[in-house]
């Protein structure tokens, strides 16, 4: 479902992705992890097509997203592609329901539909209680959880994060992404979460973990001596 082919990116002085090749199948969930400054967001801000590599391909489904022109790259960022980020993103003054039902506002479905489509999402993630609720008054997973179900509710092919629960306490992170695993499954949503907890990537079907932007392979066990692998947060 999706794929990076020898892709590269520099910024300024930094090669960011260095010949970086992945693939995943539909309905895969995979795991990104790899040091700080291994390329983890770049790699998924390629994929959701909010950037274009200097050389190499992007494929998300059958669609060379890295050769579309603009518009038609935001158009299918929207249709196909739901994005999680470490902070959900959500806006604070509306209600848990109102941040769900915007994505479907955006694509012109009417807002008595969206209401009711946002609402089953909060259903499944059993957040319908807290549906009328301002998202400042909602607790950190319960905030995340709304992310989730505001990037699911277009029903989207890929759904892409990037530390979804890197703000949340361990219990609750845990808890969050396994509910996030959980609902990506049940949907058959091709997922591509990065995270940089190894215990995180266990709730996935596989690892990938890059290093000085290309993927390592395996994760890093016993590797912590090989030249360029030293962390820089
Ligand atoms: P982290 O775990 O800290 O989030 P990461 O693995 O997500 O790191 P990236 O954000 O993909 O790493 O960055 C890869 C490299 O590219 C880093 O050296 C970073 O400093 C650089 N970089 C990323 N975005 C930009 C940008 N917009 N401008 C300049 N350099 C950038
Ligand atoms: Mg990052």
């Amino acid at each position: 479902a999706l794929r990076l082919d020898d892709v590269h990116v520099r910024f300024g002085d930094t090669q960011a992705l260095r010949g970086l090749s992945v693939e995943v199948g539909p309905g895969e969930v995979v795991a990104v992890t790899g040091p700080s400054g291994s390329g983890k967001s770049t790699l998924l801000l390629c994929l959701a097509g909010l950037l274009v590599p200097d050389t190499g391909r992007v494929t998300v489904g059958y669609t060379v997203v890295s050769s579309l022109p603009d518009d038609a790259r935001t158009r299918m960022r929207r249709s196909e592609i739901g994005v999680l980020f470490q902070f959900g993103e959500l806006v604070p003054e509306l209600t848990a329901v109102e941040n769900v039902l915007l994505p479907l506002l955006f694509s012109g479905i009417r807002r008595p539909v969206a209401h009711d489509r946002a609402m089953a999402w909060l259903r499944r993630l059993r957040l319908d209680d807290r549906a009328d609720e301002q998202v400042s008054g909602l607790s950190g997973g319960e905030a995340q959880r709304v992310a989730l179900a505001r990037a699911l509710v277009i029903e989207p092919t890929v759904l892409l994060a990037d530390e979804p629960t890197g703000a949340l306490d361990t219990p609750t992170g845990q808890l969050v992404m396994r509910e996030m695993v959980d609902t990506v499954r049940a949907s058959g949503t091709t997922a591509v979460i990065v995270t940089h907890e190894s215990r995180v990537a266990a709730y996935a079907d596989r690892e990938i973990h890059l290093r000085d932007g290309a993927v390592l392979g395996e994760p890093a066990v016993g590797r912590s001596g090989l030249p360029g692998s030293a962390a820089r947060s």
